[in-house]
């Protein structure tokens, strides 16, 4: 973790002091924040460079065809962020990341964007190794909330579902043993204990979707047409739509798939190998690390993890599955 004194100063935040960083791509850097002034005490904020770094001025009067390009990529890059920050400004809802504020510097945009304090989803799979089936459901019909609202309210397709964009806040914890370490060797059993029963044990209390940098507005909201002229859309235009619901379905299923073992389903160290599983659906149950799954989970993954996406589960038929709806644990508070 950086420390303070290594964060860099940006024009135009000087309401926020910089905690540390929490993600970087190759665009954006996200940090945590404090805020002096604002409802949230603390935020994240994204922050994405305008420019590539080393982007010169073409000479007055020279036609530059490298200028040109980056100058495109520039344009492109703006009405891409605009148009993430426009999605993000219209959704409300429990479990996606709330849009706070968005502000820009001559070379920067800022997202500040609702903390979720315990980071990506991706990192607990990892420290976790995989997730039993309760800590499997209750994170996955939280994610499946959101697309219920994205897919059926707001006329949204997220485009982008993976571990690495689910947010989460973590749940109290109450150690059961070695709250502190003794010594050396009793180091690695400071961690131990118990999270709260009913509480999504784990560790995982709200889980939310972030990163709209893909998604797309399908149809209009307020009108609840698809965009477009109404009455003149294509046939393929409104098939066009369900399908792009169903990518988020696909997705889906492979998180669920990974939680569930800890590996995604389709993997292969060549791209052209795996784009080829991907098309043909070529995954299995692989024992014996699904060995101990129920037959229940199983099934749903494979209603999801369906090649022609006409017969793939849309989300009604998700949250209407055995499988979410034997669900036990009681449904958690929003944050
Ligand atoms: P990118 O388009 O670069 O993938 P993201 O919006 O996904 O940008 O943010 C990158 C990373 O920053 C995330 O994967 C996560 O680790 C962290 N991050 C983003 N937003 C938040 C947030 N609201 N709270 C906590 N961490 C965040
Ligand atoms: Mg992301």
């Amino acid at each position: 973790r950086e420390s303070k004194g290594k964060l860099p100063k940006y024009p135009g935040l000087e309401r926020y002091s910089l905690v540390e960083k929490m993600g970087d791509g190759a665009f954006s850097n996200v940090y945590r924040a404090r805020d002096r002034e604002g409802q949230f005490e603390e935020v994240a904020i994204k922050v994405v460079r305008k420019f590539e770094m080393n982007s010169t001025q073409a000479p007055p009067g020279v036609l530059n065809p490298e200028f040109e390009k980056k100058h495109a990529q520039k344009t492109v890059e703006r009405a891409n962020i605009l148009k993430e920050v426009q999605i993000m400004r219209n959704l409300d809802h429990p479990n996606i990341v709330k849009l706070v504020e968005f502000s820009e510097s001559r070379q920067y945009y800022y997202i500040i964007l609702e903390l979720c304090p315990g980071g990506e989803l991706f990192h607990q799979i990892v420290r976790l190794t995989y997730f039993s089936e309760d800590l499997s459901r209750h994170v996955i019909t939280q994610v499946a909330k959101s697309l219920e609202y994205l897919h059926e309210v707001a006329g949204v397709v997220h485009r982008d579902i993976k571990p690495e964009n689910l947010l989460f806040y973590p749940t109290p914890f109450v150690p059961t043993r070695n709250p502190k370490p003794k010594g050396p060797e009793d180091e690695d059993k400071a961690d131990e204990g118990e999270f709260i029963k009913g509480q999504g044990a784990g560790g995982i209390g709200v889980v939310k979707i972030a990163d709209f940098g893909l998604s797309k507005v399908i149809w209009d909201s307020q009108t609840m047409t698809p965009c477009g002229t109404v009455g003149y859309t294509a046939p393929e235009i409104v098939k066009d739509e369900r399908y792009s619901k169903s990518v988020d379905m696909w997705a889906l299923g492979c998180v669920l798939y990974t939680l569930l073992c800890g590996f995604p389903p389709f993997y292969d160290e060549s791209i052209q190998v795996l784009t080829e599983k991907v098309a043909r659906g070529q995954y299995t149950f692989l024992s014996p690390w699904w060995d101990d799954i129920s037959k229940s989970a199983q099934d749903l993954v494979s209603h999801l993890l369906t090649v022609d996406p006409e017969k793939r589960y849309d989300i009604n038929q998700f949250l209407n599955h055995p499988w979410i709806r034997e669900a036990d644990e009681p449904t958690y508070a929003a944050h």
